[in-house]
């Protein structure tokens, strides 16, 4: 028997038991007449105790031979530690051994394998085995494990089913690029990589399957930023005969399931609110409501005094951050500087003091005397000790600034606490989108998703004010899932693409087969879709989702493990019909 125990089992209860563990060298300590050995699994660590006197000369000469990540297997009684440690489980033990086989010898592993790494990034990518062997990211795995399963044992208990769908499909419009695969039996034909099953979860509820629910791979080709990878897994799902509040609350039941169960946080009903109110609350479609500092606009009161950067803008808003009068020059430029960097983009920082003795000071003295900053205060709900901070310009872009100088706030002022959870709805998200660059009109979410029926009277006419049968399930300012309810009518699909500026052709082309299927009693239908990966590192309080997948990928979209992507040979390339630029050949 390899072993009769774990590595993280064994406690003083079992003091004088014979017993066996296998497992990796963590650590071993050479003290001349002892030799301690940290043996450790997927379990725990137990130390492993090798003394003069009492262990055969042998075996302790045997245990000097030993480095780091050697796998042993070892017999021995459990014993109490003359000193304990109080730091892990099974600290008040350890094992006197009498037998001890190695299994397998380890080369020195290129960085430690413990709680704090020395090893970098790429480096750590790249023997991502051993990094996996650290418990920090093993329990990210586990609790990816404990998700997954809580996760089905939701929705199984609300009647859905779990369908896989095909890897090999057309392209589907999320958006995105797409991943192609060459076809070798269809030659110059191409598979694409689903974004997402969204199709196929509609072709299934024409299919009369009622509720789906996969916990799947997608896979787009997009810029990778910080924390995005090519493929990623969705918990993807679709109800039939339902309406939007039926989706709302079938999936809020499962967030709150999912918190309760795994953090054991029971969370209230959830908060909602309209596209429309977040981008003027909050400039974001994603705010992070667990603070306020909402939004005030000012172009009532700011505009027609001569100030020529308010009168010229579209838009004249500030926040108030509360209790910070007392910033000095820098902490101010260091704002300024802030929201003046590109990504960021604005021209400048307006400031207005409300000082302790009720007097103001502000950046714009020269145009507003203290009566009329007092009614900007009045406006913002400021009382003396807070600091007024106004952005104005082009709308969006105002918004957009102000929402990163809020979220910079809340972060200073300590308001986005690691370990509360705000969950909120976004509703009412327009249908379609304006695309500078191509000129046209995007589908905001996707071009399944149905207009509120109230507004499609507006899809000639007012395009950019239709508004949609879609949601999105934002949790401390991230985006959680998303989704909508679906047209299921096919002159209204129809209607959509052409909209969307398909020719009749393309759309029959691209989606003859749903528009077609659309024709044989097609349900009313919504559905949504999670970011799993993302969900579970929110569910652990971290910001990375990187360790929460066994093997991502870098941020140029490379595995470093098995180094891929990588060049295919032109026998290979041969087969599949595909030649290659002179300079690209392998
Ligand atoms: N397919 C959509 C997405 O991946 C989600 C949905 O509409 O259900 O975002």
């Amino acid at each position: 028997m390899l072993r009769t125990h774990t590595c993280g089992e064994l406690r003083i209860d079992h003091k004088g038991q014979e017993v066996t563990l296998s497992g990796w060298v963590q650590k071993q300590r050479d003290k001349g007449g002892i030799v301690y050995i940290d043996l450790r699994d997927r379990y725990g660590i137990t130390q492993l105790i090798f003394e003069e006197g009492v262990t055969e000369s042998k075996l302790i000469e045997k245990a000097k031979t030993i480095g780091r990540e050697f796998v042993l297997s070892v017999k021995g009684e459990v014993v109490e530690r003359y000193s304990k440690n109080d730091k892990i489980p099974t600290g008040d033990i350890e094992i006197r051994v009498s037998e001890l086989e190695i299994l397998n010898v380890s080369k020195t592993p290129p960085f430690t394998i413990e709680e704090e790494t020395d090893g970098g990034e790429d480096l750590r990518m790249q023997y991502r085995y051993l990094d996996i062997r650290r418990a920090a990211v093993r329990e990210k795995l586990e609790l990816r494990h404990l998700m997954m399963a809580k996760v089905r044992e939701y929705l199984t208990g609300e009647q859905f089913i779990e369908v896989e769908t095909p890897y090999l499909i057309k392209s589907t419009p999320e958006g995105a690029r797409d991943f192609v695969v060459p076809s070798r039996m269809n030659e110059g034909e191409f598979y694409a990589l689903p974004q997402s099953p969204q199709t196929f979860k509609q072709l299934l509820m024409v299919a009369g399957l009622d509720r789906y629910y996969q916990i799947v791979k997608c896979f787009r080709d997009e810029d990778l930023r910080a924390d995005r990878q090519p493929e990623f897994t969705q918990i993807d799902c679709e109800m039939a005969f339902v309406e939007q509040e039926d989706v709302l609350n079938t999936f809020e039941g499962m967030t709150k399931f999912l918190y309760k169960e795994i953090r054991d946080i029971e969370l209230g009903d959830f908060q909602r609110i309209s596209y429309q109110e977040a981008i003027e609350k909050y400039g974001s479609d994603k705010p992070d409501l667990r603070f306020g500092m909402e939004f005030t606009e000012l172009n009532d009161l700011a505009q027609g005094k001569g100030f020529v950067v308010f009168d010229s803008a579209d838009l004249v808003v500030g926040i108030n951050a509360s209790g910070c009068a007392e910033y000095s020059r820098k902490q101010l430029d260091a704002l300024t500087n802030f929201v003046k960097k590109p990504q960021i983009g604005a021209k400048g920082l307006v400031y207005v003091k409300y000082n302790e003795d009720g007097s103001f000071k502000s950046s714009v003295d020269k145009f507003f005397d203290q009566e009329a900053l007092k009614v900007w205060a009045e406006k913002m709900s400021a009382k003396p000790g807070d600091l007024l901070l106004i952005l104005a310009g082009e709308k969006g872009q105002t918004r957009n600034a102000l929402n990163e100088l809020r979220l910079e706030m809340g972060e200073r002022l300590g308001l986005r606490d690691k370990n509360a959870v705000v969950p909120l709805w976004v509703l009412d998200f327009p249908l379609l989108e304006w695309d500078q660059d191509s000129q046209r009109y995007h589908a905001m979410h996707h071009p399944f998703t149905s207009p509120k029926p109230e507004d499609i009277e507006k899809l000639d006419a007012d395009r950019g004010n239709v508004r949609a049968n879609a949601y999105d399930l934002v949790i401390n300012g991230v985006e959680a899932g998303g989704g909508s309810i679906r047209i299921h009518d096919r002159e209204l699909q129809a209607k959509m693409f052409e909209t969307l500026g398909f020719s009749k052709e393309e759309a029959e082309d691209q989606f003859g087969f749903l528009m077609g299927a659309f024709e044989y009693g097609a349900p009313p239908h919504g559905g949504i879709a999670f970011g799993f990966d993302r969900m579970c590192a929110m569910m652990a309080g971290e910001e990375s989702i990187r360790d929460f997948i066994a093997f991502p990928k870098n941020n140029s979209g490379r595995d470093m493990m098995i180094d891929s992507p990588s060049k295919i040979s032109s026998e290979q390339l041969a087969e599949l019909g595909i030649e290659l630029n002179q300079n690209n050949k392998s």
